[in-house]
């Protein structure tokens, strides 16, 4: 097919790429193509109504041989992908921990495709490597840690803490990167100490580590699903006494159940007792730090010596997006530098190289967009729109605890409310609970997500979506009622 047959129909020319004029053409339908999405997302229904399998049994089976048409692929977009999705953007998403793109995350993620920089080394991407370091540390002042902390980006919390143990485990002086862990009869039992309540990311970042689960400590919490620090104190004093050696506590400040939030600055202390490395999985609550009433969220984590959070989460930045700060860089570099000599540059003294702190060689332009998003809603933009998220989860707490078919299940720090129905003389809690839920789901006009706390099934309302108003949130309030009665 010649140049000008492919320019009219949309398909690609014998060589090379798309033509600029169906660039053009497709680039500008495809914004128009999202800003109809997100005209019409409340329109659809939040949760997918499809089978498992739906989808697979549309798709050939085999590759196209030749190339198709941008039309046809769109025509497609429309017809069985977007039904085939779950829509994280929908203001009614309240299950998980609801968050959201937005637009400026949107044109970041755009232009950094465009780019295609691999941010390796500083030479393969100066821009990512210089707007990286200073992004994070406006996040950082945005938040109120400690100029001590450096931020780097990972794609997600989970790969974040795990850098983070590994950092922590080299710290601890055993050549483990050198003759590694196993057959080494010289080695103690390191261990890693967490809440029963922390994410499942920190064991696995264990189990990844070669730690194993039982290098994996879980402490009792107090009634409020914290942390107890007395028991974190007695359990490492045990392990010290069976000759484990204790290297690292991982506080969560916003845990996953309930938003929970470790009392880190007691845990300070005994960290440094015992001179072990003290994380902070600030993943989904370190964001509200923005927001200067909520700072108080990370007293204490001012002494850590690492802390993850998660942009993607809930400072409105498309996924993925996660930042570490961590306060001894050069103990994270030990643990992951190795410069071949074909990666060996005249500058790497002088220059940050962002291949020098993790497993991946490639790492992707991500600072970008969250540049821009921090540049477009500015620090007050930002504090804004969480502190009206915490608003509403307080105004639909305030509508369970006024009620007296239900009732709340945990304190609300922030944004997410936990809670059941509970109306009187109903026998099976669990069973209506989870019958509320998914009636509630299934109308596709909103999701909730579920957890379980003092062994009661335990609905979840996260509000996290920047286009979450008064009105969804009195909607999902509706439709809970409306489903209490039909299946009570
Ligand atoms: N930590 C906490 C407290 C979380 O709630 C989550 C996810 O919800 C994670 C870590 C894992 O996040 P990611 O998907 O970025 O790995």
């Amino acid at each position: 097919m010649n140049q000008s047959k492919a320019a009219k129909t949309g398909f690609a020319p014998d060589f090379g790429d798309m033509n600029k004029e169906d660039f053009r053409r497709f680039g500008h339908e495809f914004v128009d193509w999202i800003a109809n999405y997100f005209e019409r997302i409340e329109e659809l229904p939040v949760l997918a109504a499809i089978e498992p399998g739906d989808l697979k049994a549309q798709l050939p089976e085999a590759p196209p041989q030749h190339g198709e048409s941008m039309d046809q692929i769109l025509a497609d977009m429309n017809q069985l992908i977007v039904p085939a999705l779950t829509h994280w953007s929908h203001p009614s998403f309240f299950a998980y921990f609801a968050t959201s793109t937005s637009a400026p995350g949107i044109f970041g993620e755009l232009l950094a495709a465009a780019f295609d920089n691999k941010a390796m080394l500083w030479r393969t991407s100066p821009a990512s490597t210089e707007l990286e370091e200073v992004t994070l540390d406006w996040l950082r002042q945005m938040m109120g840690l400690d100029p001590g902390m450096i931020g780097i980006i990972y794609d997600t919390a989970s790969v974040s803490s795990m850098h983070a143990i590994a950092a922590a485990r080299e710290g601890v002086e055993q050549r483990i990167r050198e003759e590694g862990m196993s057959g080494r009869p010289d080695l103690p039992l390191l261990r890693v100490y967490v809440s029963e309540h922390a994410h499942s990311s920190i064991e696995k970042a264990v189990i990844t580590l070669g730690l194993g689960q039982r290098g994996l400590r879980k402490i009792p919490t107090d009634k409020d699903f914290r942390m107890n620090a007395k028991a974190l104190a007695d359990a490492i004093a045990e392990d010290k006494r069976d000759g484990y050696l204790p290297f690292c506590i991982v506080a969560t400040v916003g845990t996953t159940s309930t938003s929970s939030i470790d009392p880190v600055a007691e845990l300070v202390p005994i960290g440094e007792e015992h001179a072990m490395w003290l994380h902070v999985d600030a993943a989904y609550a370190g964001s509200a730090a923005v927001v200067p009433e909520f700072r108080h969220i990370l007293d204490g984590c001012r002494r850590a010596d690492s802390l993850v959070v998660n942009p993607h989460k809930w400072l409105f930045t498309p996924f993925d997006l996660s930042v570490l700060y961590c306060r001894h860089m050069d103990l994270l570099r030990r643990a992951f530098s190795l410069v071949p000599e074909y990666l060996r540059t005249p500058e790497q003294e002088k220059v940050r190289s962002g291949s020098d702190y993790g497993i991946q060689l490639g790492r992707r332009f991500r600072a970008l967009k969250l540049w821009m998003v921090m540049r477009y809603f500015g620090h007050e933009g930002l504090a804004a729109r969480i502190r009206e998220h915490c608003r509403l989860a307080r105004l639909f707490a305030s509508w369970v605890d006024e009620s007296d078919d239900w009732e709340i299940l945990a304190p609300v720090p922030l944004a997410l409310v936990c809670f059941r129905a509970r109306p009187k003389n109903h026998g099976d809690l669990d069973a209506l609970n989870e019958a509320i839920m998914h009636g509630v789901n299934s109308t596709g006009r909103a999701l909730l997500s579920h957890t379980r706390l003092n062994d009661k099934l335990t609905l979840r309302l996260s509000v996290g979506n920047i286009r979450t108003s008064e009105k969804h949130v009195r909607q999902v309030w509706e439709l809970l009622n409306q489903q209490l009665q039909s299946v009570k």
